[in-house]
């Protein structure tokens, strides 16, 4: 399951997301992209940066929130055409594939 809930990016982020993000487009409101989890710190994808293996996330909890550049994790599922997970290195809880295997998407 994953957690429910969601944030409004402040326009000040989203400008600033913009301008690191190679296609410029940021959502204005991300949901947290881990399993349901401990503990009031949620992590939304803001954007993929491709090229580095990293992505940019918004990290907050419920009077603060910050953008962090965040490498991707490495652990993908096991089987051959298994899928890559669409999490952040050294993140909490489950890996996306194992959580919901038929419905991951890394692009919400
Ligand atoms: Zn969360
Ligand atoms: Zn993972």
């Amino acid at each position: 399951m994953r957690c429910k809930h969601w944030r409004r990016v402040p326009l000040n982020l989203v400008q600033e997301a913009r301008q690191l993000a190679p296609a410029g487009c940021v959502d204005r409101a991300v949901q947290c992209q881990l399993s349901v989890h401990e503990g009031d710190e949620h992590y939304g994808l803001l954007a993929e940066l491709d090229d580095y293996g990293v992505a940019l996330w918004l990290r907050w909890r419920e009077h603060w929130m910050n953008l962090v550049v965040l490498r991707d994790c490495p652990v993908a599922a096991s089987d051959p055409d298994g899928d890559g997970c669409c999490l952040f290195a050294g993140h909490p809880e489950q890996h996306t594939w194992e959580d919901t295997p038929k419905e991951v998407s890394c692009t919400s």
